[in-house]
């Protein structure tokens, strides 16, 4: 089955125009190393500008309905911008990490988009579809990481608002001393019901009193990440998302889409390992190219074939999710287990090419501009969204082998 896309002259003319505000808003010329998790306040700031720029245009959620602030567009013309995109960050010339994402989080839109109510939806979303707010996922606590539903947070409904204590640690991405416009906060709102029936779901305001950002200094991750405690904070009532007692499902929904079931539109060679094989063809190492060597060719062909089906998989997931092809419960988790399984051979292939060379950070050896570094240094992180672990759980779950019948 063909997965590509194929582009009518009508479709081409969209992308000329989607180029000419590409170039209106990249920088001029390509950026120098960015480390991903210190990106500069100013770099942050331009890339909120441009997504509120997308969103003006109802590119920034190019595939949500209209009435909620969305693009309304086909998967054709979503495919487009997903590859103009992903053409100018190769080029060097966008905003890197959380700042350059071109495209509304779906860890965001997606809970409330599938179980707020009707007036949740029209009063929040557009806020979201529109890049107007920016808001940390705020799950994960201390106590409470795979296991989510033993979290301690707790909000107290009194009148019109809910009262909120609790800790959330891993969160977020933008940089000190920048603060997010709401927290998605998951917390215990029934402590008397059962597991799964006692938490309710919430978008807190992020400027509220009672609120603590504390930065946390990780040895990896896509972005900076925050320890945030809710002391007593005053939520409007009107914040909570779905209905009380079931933001389980809203972060089910969540932690679906998390999982890569909507899917990834990349051109053909935009890959770091399609570049890095580039490299090792291209670059001298006691006077010959790095893949003359036949171990160095054995690992370049092993991944090499991982690479193409992630590609494959994240173009197949999209053609589920835009409904091009039937879907299959357990798309997601499936290829966030891959990836999780692919990301530490990949840092430790890079380590058994280049040794010591792939973490150097003097920039005239970087290798490609830092990517291979951040690669090497996040290839064991692959806590993010669920550990490789609860992936394979979920998927045999998906398959019907374990308890319930619930993917991802
Ligand atoms: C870089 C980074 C970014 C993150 N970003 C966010 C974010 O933006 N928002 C957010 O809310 N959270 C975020 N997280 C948190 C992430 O979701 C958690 O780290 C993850 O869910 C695992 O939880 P934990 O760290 O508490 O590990 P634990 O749950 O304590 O797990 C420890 C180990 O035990 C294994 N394990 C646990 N339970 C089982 C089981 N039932 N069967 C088999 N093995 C099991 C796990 O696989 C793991 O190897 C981030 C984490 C990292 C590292």
């Amino acid at each position: 089955m063909d997965f590509e896309f194929h582009y009518t002259a009508e479709q081409e003319e969209f992308r000329k125009e989607v180029r000419a505000f590409v170039e209106e808003n990249a920088y001029k010329e390509p950026l120098d190393v960015v480390d991903p998790m210190r990106i500069p306040p100013e770099m942050w700031n331009k890339g909120r500008e441009i997504q509120r720029k997308l969103g003006a245009k109802g590119w920034y959620a190019p595939g949500y309905a209209k009435e909620y602030g969305g693009g309304g567009l086909d998967r054709e013309h979503r495919a487009v911008l997903a590859e103009e995109f992903a053409k100018i960050r190769l080029e060097r010339r966008w905003p890197v990490a959380s700042a350059g994402s071109t495209e509304v989080s779906a860890i965001h839109a997606s809970g409330l988009m599938s179980f707020g109510t009707e007036d949740q939806k029209k009063r929040l979303l557009p806020h979201l579809l529109s890049g107007e707010w920016y808001g940390f996922q705020a799950f994960t606590e201390p106590d409470a990481g795979t296991d989510e539903a033993s979290m301690k947070s707790t909000a107290v409904r009194k009148g019109d608002v809910y009262v909120i204590n609790g800790t959330k640690v891993f969160i977020g991405h933008s940089p000190p001393p920048i603060h997010p416009d709401y927290l998605y906060w998951p917390a215990v709102t029934d402590p008397t019901a059962p597991r799964h029936e006692n938490i309710s779901a919430f978008f807190v305001p992020g400027d509220l009193p009672g609120i603590t950002y504390t930065p946390l200094d990780l040895i990896a991750a896509e972005g900076s990440k925050w320890e945030v405690t809710c002391e007593d904070v005053q939520c409007p009532a009107d914040r909570l998302i779905g209905e009380e007692n079931k933001g389980w499902l809203v972060t089910q929904a969540t932690l679906a889409a998390e999982h890569g079931g909507g899917g990834v539109v990349a051109p053909r060679l935009s890959s770091l390992t399609l570049r890095f094989i580039d490299y090792c063809k291209n670059t001298k190492r006691n006077g010959q190219p790095i893949s003359r060597d036949p171990k160095v060719q054995d690992l370049l062909v092993l991944l090499y074939i991982e690479d193409q089906v992630s590609r494959l998989w994240g173009l197949r997931n999209f053609a589920m999710a835009s409904g091009q092809v039937p879907r299959v419960r357990y798309t997601g988790t499936q290829t966030a287990l891959h990836n999780k399984r692919h990301s530490p051979e990949m840092g430790k292939a890079f380590m058994d090419i280049l040794g010591p060379h792939c973490l150097i950070d003097d920039p005239e050896l970087k290798i490609l501009i830092g990517e291979v570094e951040h690669q090497v240094r996040l290839a064991d992180v692959t806590h993010i969204g669920g550990t490789p672990e609860t992936q394979q759980i979920m998927m045999s779950r998906g398959l019907g082998l374990g308890r319930g019948a619930a993917g991802g």
